[in-house]
């Protein structure tokens, strides 16, 4: 049997320890998370040794977390039947600066304390947020291929000593007994306990029990309080509608069913998970900018949650998107700063849209039901994208609908291919014109000319329009034009026409320029009517009224 001693932390262990315990302080219940990911990837250890060697979990192979706490002793336990640790390794985990991650974490950590501290998992130095809110922590743990005599005690106030010592241990696996400070009671409290599990590692893969409490105090059964599914992990074929949509609503924000998901799994030189929900309706504030709505999309690693990363992992006009990414491989070093320009990320970030964009594409071809639901709550929203994401205008362009002269009255339902397939021969542009309202689109006098010769103009109202048209200048090699813009489309007898209007009318013209002055550019005569006598158009870099409107409106 090696003795009991005592040793030293190296001394960068100490400074860790010191600055963990002090940038954690506002985030003390971070801990829980942080020993439940060991305890959890402990589990995932076991059984991946398992498979060569089926000894090891032989006799307990159901694979589980308890957390259990004693209010007299003041001490809270995290206690995993996983792969457990030997001597060597718990000096080499806990005592030394074995690990890259720690060295990182100095590195990050001291100076302007940049990284957030919630972050602290990521770095390899979870373990020691125990001392946040423990003075003395104790680790019980025997290697799964360890004999019972074999098992280790590892002791320590995290103040640069701990003990070791060689101990009998009948289960595998590894015990973390916290010996809480003294104004850190709220941690005894089971739904305290409960709330937190299902706050933080809701989704890890292995069940986290807590014990049944009896007449307020806990006892010696177990009971499960995750959800334990981490549901984006199963095979599609293993999960049903009903647990898909139940899985939404465990992600908060919205009560109601989601209209559609899409669930996938990359795997390659970096693997991930996606699993994305389009909402059925939009949240009070979407339209608005409001920030709550960034907040639907996880990011996990490796079913740990890591932080919210909505405006990380998507584009801003796809905001109205919920659900969850799982990277197995994203670096230890993440924090919020470094998400914003990380490669994998951005190759995340691109899979995610793509996934999206597949999803509103297949509602639109198999169920227009759903699609038109999904286009009266976000297709506002989705035209940003437009503008927003240069790389995916054609694909969200083809997802767009308007109101049009050849349409159904105000409903937005005519695509740009359902434009451009009813397109006379010889017609090379798609027209449109904006207004402030379906009315003033409907109703001016700019679509008579084209009303007469059949050609079908989109009517277009929404507020976003007129901005969005601005980076919409093609589509499918045809060129977008307002009919409020520049010269109506003629053929040769009409041009002839217009010609011999234009000279007859040459006095009137004149006339009219005098009087008008400088409020009008020219006056011209224009094969644009058929019944009213004049109407205002635009010079084709002109900015159309009501956009100028809004603009002053907006004090540009
Ligand atoms: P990280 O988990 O990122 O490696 P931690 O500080 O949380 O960093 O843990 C340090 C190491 O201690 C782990 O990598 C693991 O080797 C070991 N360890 C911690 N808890 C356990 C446990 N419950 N079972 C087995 N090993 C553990
Ligand atoms: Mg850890």
């Amino acid at each position: 049997n090696a003795p009991a001693e005592t040793r030293k932390f190296e001394a960068e262990v100490a400074q860790v320890l010191h600055l963990v315990t002090h940038s954690l302080y506002s985030h003390k219940e971070i801990f829980l998370r942080e020993l439940i990911s060991n305890a959890s990837d402990a589990c995932d250890k076991l059984r991946f040794e398992s498979i060569a060697n089926p000894a090891l979990s032989a006799g307990d192979s159901e694979l589980h977390i308890d957390v259990s706490w004693d209010e007299t002793a003041r001490t809270i336990t995290v206690r995993d039947n996983g792969i457990g640790m030997s001597r060597d390794e718990v000096v080499a985990n806990i005592g030394t600066i074995a690990s890259s991650g720690t060295k990182r974490f100095l590195e990050a950590m001291s100076g302007e304390q940049k990284a957030d501290a919630r972050l602290i998992g990521q770095f390899g130095v979870g373990f020691y947020s125990a001392f946040v809110v423990a003075d003395k922590v104790t680790v019980i743990t025997r290697r799964a291929d360890a004999p019972e005599g074999e098992g280790v005690k590892w002791e320590s106030d995290g103040k640069g000593e701990y003990s070791l010592e060689q101990v009998d241990q009948p289960q595998r696996g590894t015990a973390v007994i916290l010996h809480l400070k003294a104004d850190e009671d709220e941690f005894l409290k089971g739904w305290q306990l409960k709330s937190l599990i299902r706050k933080y590692s809701d989704h890890v893969a292995f069940p986290i029990r807590t014990p049944v409490e009896k007449d307020g105090k806990p006892t010696d059964a177990f009971e499960s309080t995750n959800a334990a599914s981490a549901l984006w992990t199963k095979p599609k074929s293993e999960i049903s509608d009903e647990d898909y949509q139940s899985f939404y609503k465990s992600l908060g924000h919205d009560f109601n069913d989601a209209l559609a998901w899409t669930h996938n799994r990359v795997e390659g030189s970096q693997s991930f998970t996606t699993l994305l929900y389009l909402p059925e309706q939009p949240p009070f504030d979407l339209m608005m900018g409001g920030r709550d709505e960034r907040k639907g999309l996880k990011l996990y690693i490796k079913r740990v949650f890591i932080m919210d990363a909505a405006e990380e992992l998507l584009p801003n006009y796809l905001r109205f998107v919920r659900g969850v990414v799982d990277a197995d491989d994203l670096p230890l070093n993440v924090s919020r700063e470094i998400l914003q320009q990380n490669r994998q990320l951005d190759r995340i970030k691109g899979a995610c849209v793509k996934r999206v964009l597949d999803l509103i594409e297949k509602l639109a071809r198999d169920e227009p039901e759903k699609f038109a639901t999904f286009y009266k709550a976000f297709g506002n929203t989705l035209k940003e994208g437009i503008s927003e994401d240069a790389n995916n205008r054609e694909r969200i362009a083809k997802l767009l609908r308007f109101a049009s002269t050849k349409g159904e009255g105000t409903a937005q339902n005519v695509s740009l291919d359902d434009y451009i397939g009813r397109m006379a021969v010889g017609q090379d542009a798609i027209w449109y014109i904006t207004a402030d309202s379906y009315a003033a689109a409907a109703g001016s006098p700019q679509l008579e000319a084209f009303k007469a010769k059949g050609i079908e103009v989109l009517l277009m109202s929404d507020r976003i329009d007129e901005w969005m048209i601005g980076s919409l200048s093609e589509y499918e090699g045809k060129k977008l034009k307002s009919v409020a813009k520049g010269d109506v489309p003629l053929d040769e007898a009409d041009k002839q026409k217009q010609e011999e209007a234009t000279k007859a009318a040459e006095p009137l013209l004149k006339k009219l320029k005098e009087l008008l002055g400088d409020r009008v550019g020219e006056v011209k005569v224009s094969a644009r009517l058929t019944d009213s006598p004049s109407c205002l158009a635009l010079s084709d870099y002109e900015m159309a009224p009501h956009l100028a409107r809004l603009l002053r409106e907006a004090g540009q």
